[in-house]
């Protein structure tokens, strides 16, 4: 395994870097104090800037504007971007639109690039992808209600969804719809391309998530669609191959989240040793005396040199040996890294006391937007399940789903 980073990868980190000080974290206040919406002048400058200076989409190959990235490469600049909420949206690598760019450059037919990548990639718009049900269990995502049925050229979806990520705001919506209900599990559902102006899609509203309603990209929509008409050349690849391409999206997805994840936990864990150099809880006594706190720190830092690792073996394993023989290391990594980042989110914030519930550090906008993590893109228990499935099938035991 190679982990070493080339002196031009080197250059570009640290160019990132200074760019996230000077430019990002200075926009964490404002979209904290008047929100996302009304910050998208100051936020659509800061991507203008990173146009400017040949960093727009390091995760997209040249020949479509990005910086050519490899899997390895990006997660490491994801792991500086992920330093704030808002580093991957200013450099147009945000979820879900970057694994929306990925779908639509391997299945999009040239017209459908033309009409949606183009734009996406341009940052001209914004996508969201829509899977999950509120009646059905999201973790067992060949199971859905939403219908796409055949009528002339067109496919006339119904369906409910919920948790469309950057739904408000978004031109087009990836949908997931069975389109034929008696195929095997696997090959019922297909991803149609939806833009949101079509009558018929209806934004419900946006869910209180740990208490945010959030708006345009910082969002999650509940959705509706009721006799939504579009044709039938939106449809992403071949009837039926919904489930694989949702597939083919993820392990790449997972990387792209534990290495952001992994910014989260060195930004909390600055914050953490800084608060516990700063606070003195008794005249010359700062924090950091206390043996707690140090093992809070040491623990931290453990935690995050182990899980940058992990991810990226899983990515390399990715690299070399495709995303089907790496699948123990992506669901090993999507549960454990999950867990460090609320590890260390909680000992920064009980390291800054009351503070560490305000918005006075960027660290209780980091809890709220990322409990999810133990829950999006898979739950815990089924990437340990996973895991725990591949095991014990060289014992001779047989987990079912
Ligand atoms: C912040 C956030 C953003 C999201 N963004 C999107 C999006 O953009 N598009 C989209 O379509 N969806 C999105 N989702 C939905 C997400 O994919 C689902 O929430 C997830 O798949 C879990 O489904 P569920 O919420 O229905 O939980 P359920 O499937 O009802 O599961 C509930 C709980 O049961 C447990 N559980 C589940 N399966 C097992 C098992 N096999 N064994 C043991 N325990 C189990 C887990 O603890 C799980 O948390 C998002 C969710 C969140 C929280």
């Amino acid at each position: 395994m190679e982990f070493s980073i080339s002196p031009q990868m080197q250059k570009t980190l640290a160019d990132i870097q200074q760019f996230m000080e000077r430019e990002v974290y200075p926009l964490e206040a404002e979209v904290a104090a008047n929100g996302y919406r009304a910050s998208l002048p100051k936020l659509k400058a800061a991507r203008q800037k990173v146009k400017d200076r040949g960093l727009w989409c390091p995760q997209i190959a040249k020949e479509y504007g990005g910086m050519g990235l490899d899997l390895m490469e990006h997660g490491m600049v994801s792991s500086v971007l992920g330093r704030s909420l808002l580093g991957h949206y200013v450099f147009n690598c945000q979820a879900p639109d970057a694994g929306n760019m990925e779908i639509l450059i391997e299945h999009g037919t040239p017209e459908q690039k033309k009409a949606f990548l183009e734009p996406l990639l341009r940052g001209d718009i914004r996508s969201c992808f829509a899977m999950t049900e509120p009646e059905h269990a999201g973790s067992n995502p060949t199971w859905m209600s939403t219908t796409a049925v055949k009528d002339g050229d067109d496919y006339v979806i119904n369906g409910h969804k919920w948790f469309a990520s950057s739904a408000d705001g978004a031109t087009f919506a990836v949908t997931m719809a069975v389109t034929n209900p008696e195929a095997p599990p696997h090959q019922r559902a297909s991803q149609i391309l939806v833009p949101t102006n079509t009558p018929g899609f209806k934004i419900v509203k946006n869910l209180s998530v740990m208490g945010h309603v959030g708006e345009d990209h910082a969002s999650h929509a509940e959705v509706r669609f009721e006799n939504c008409r579009v044709p039938q050349k939106n449809l992403l690849g071949q009837e039926g191959e919904g489930f694989a391409i949702a597939q083919e999206r993820l392990g790449a997805g997972r990387i792209h989240h534990c290495m952001r994840w992994l910014g989260l936990c060195e930004r909390a864990y600055d914050l953490m040793c800084k608060r516990a150099a700063e606070r003195e809880l008794a005249p010359g006594k700062p924090l950091g005396t206390r043996q707690i706190v140090q093992a809070w720190i040491a623990e931290s830092r453990a935690e995050i040199n182990a899980a940058r690792l992990m991810v990226l073996e899983a990515a390399w394993k990715i690299q070399q040996l495709g995303q089907r023989n790496a699948r123990e290391e992506i669901s090993c990594i999507k549960f454990y890294v999950a867990g460090v980042l609320l590890n260390v989110l909680d000992r920064a914030i009980q390291t800054h006391g009351g503070m560490g519930l305000t918005t006075e550090t960027p660290l209780a906008a980091f809890w709220a937007a990322e409990r999810g993590a133990r829950i999006y893109d898979g739950p815990d228990e089924v990437h340990k399940m996973v895991v725990a499935r591949q095991a014990l099938k060289k014992y001779g035991v047989q987990v079912s789903t």
